[in-house]
């Protein structure tokens, strides 16, 4: 088993057994699970706005190229500049070449899970520039030196209590202090980083590729700061995230609110499309656009998983997981958690390595029931299964398992010929781990087969 694997399991293993841990995750996921209804209540037919919005995001991979094209030539025309980046190194680099050609010392970024994929912080942070995270919740994780815990809601594992002790510990603060003076005393210290920054990073919830422009959500209004206060914003998004047109914002912004948060619609929703233009009394003088692909190629050319490639982030899928919830989000130890990470981070990576995670999921099918873009989320674990074999990724021991059975399944009479003492023993036994967290086995002494053959008295 490869250590990536074996890490996984021993830190599944502590975390399953946290109950403080699963108390505020029950918590904070209650909230949303209350939240979400209300906002469904919105659409008309949501089934259909999610089909419809399936739809959208298939015409735009379908036809990706073209689209990222019309955006490029768009937003280029208003004085933006299109980078586009094979790898995260390449991404790095064009950051790093910009920040030194603008002197910068300080930059400010809002949410982004791009820039935690290329670890852009750590990356900055080597290069003698303070990257400073402004949404609320990145900003407490940045404090205590940990990842986003959840794609949507980085600090969703801890309580208000742990934040007050938090900020007490590295800001000074009063540790009994309410959540609105901790929001405060944040707000006190990001303002003026927003004023002292020569640079603002941002994600992009959508790229438009007919306005050639970038949409971005957020209930802070902090991106909109990162974007608009430095004189250089840089964007940086998946190549992914293209939808064709303007109208079709219509749809997914009220989507990505309510299946995110809950919400009808977010609170700040800004466009983009491209720096300051003559005559604007603000914004920057210089706008990049960072264009990422980094492992999404491999999925747009495997028919079976592009469709991964629709994800709006909108974390829904997460909340749904019985297994995130019970793990959490750290454990997955890669950037993209619950059953959307476990899908498409092996192809992002590597799928030897990282094969591990589509086996972690029960497939009871709930983070397809609840996905805002109907992604076919719990068949496309059951593919990376099939792939990771295919590609000759499967163990020794589960090679040799799966003979067994199968030859086991094909003859009737040899499962017969065993009784039920000899299967108790195998599977108690032989089953590596089967009865560290469960109960034994106890194998009825008659098979339904014999059971059947005295009832009916047939073969
Ligand atoms: S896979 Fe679906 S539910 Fe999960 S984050 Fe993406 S859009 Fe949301």
């Amino acid at each position: 088993m490869k250590e990536t694997a074996q890490q996984f399991i021993a830190k599944s293993t502590v975390k399953a057994a946290d109950k403080e841990h699963r108390r505020k995750i029950n918590f904070n996921i209650g909230k949303y699970n209350a939240a979400v209804p209300q906002g469904k209540e919105q659409f008309v037919n949501v089934t259909l706005a999610r089909e419809k919005a399936k739809n959208i995001k298939w015409k735009a991979l379908e036809t990706l190229d073209k689209q990222l094209e019309t955006f490029e030539a768009i937003i280029t025309n208003r004085g933006a500049k299109v980078i586009w980046a094979e790898n995260a190194q390449q991404a790095l680099d064009a950051i790093k070449e910009i920040c030194n050609n603008k002197n910068c010392k300080t930059l400010v970024k809002s949410k982004s899970m791009v820039t935690e994929e290329i670890h852009l912080n750590d990356f900055l942070k080597k290069n003698g520039i303070e990257s400073v995270e402004t949404d609320l919740g990145e900003y407490i994780q940045q404090l205590d030196g940990e990842p986003p815990y959840h794609i949507v809601t980085p600090a969703m594992h801890k309580s208000k209590e742990d934040v007050a002790r938090l900020f007490a510990d590295k800001l000074g603060t009063d540790p009994k202090a309410t959540p609105e003076q901790l929001t405060l005393t944040a707000r006190k210290v990001l303002r003026e980083k927003y004023v002292q920054a020569e640079v603002g990073i941002t994600g992009a919830n959508f790229i438009i590729a007919d306005i050639g422009g970038i949409a971005i959500t957020e209930n802070e209004g902090n991106a909109r700061l990162s974007c608009s206060m430095p004189k250089t914003h840089i964007v940086i998004a998946g190549i992914e995230k293209v939808i064709p047109t303007l109208s079709d914002l219509g749809l997914f912004w009220p989507l990505l609110a309510t299946f995110g948060t809950g919400q009808k619609v977010t609170v700040y929703n800004t466009l983009i499309t491209g720096p300051r233009q003559p005559g604007e009394p603000d914004g920057p003088d210089d706008m990049y656009v960072i264009l990422l692909d980094n492992g999404r190629t491999n999925i747009l050319a495997n028919e079976k998983q592009r469709e991964s490639l629709y994800c709006i982030r909108c974390g829904a899928c997460l909340n749904a997981c019985p297994v995130y919830k019970n793990i959490g989000g750290h454990t997955y130890a890669a950037t993209y958690s619950g059953p959307i990470g476990s899908v498409i981070t092996p192809h992002l990576k590597d799928l030897g390595e990282w094969k591990h995670l589509s086996y972690a999921s029960s497939l009871c099918g709930n983070c397809t029931e609840v996905c805002a873009v109907k992604i076919n989320l719990h068949e496309l674990l059951l593919e990376n299964r099939h792939e990771a074999v295919e590609h000759g990724h499967a163990s020794f021991a589960e090679k040799i398992a799966w003979k067994m059975w199968k030859q086991g399944m094909l003859r009737r009479k040899w499962m017969n010929a065993a009784g039920s003492k000899t299967k108790n023993w195998v599977v108690n036994t032989l089953v590596k781990g089967w009865s560290a967290q469960r109960g034994k086995m106890e194998f009825p002494q008659k098979s339904f087969n014999q059971l059947w053959r005295e009832k009916h008295g047939s073969k």
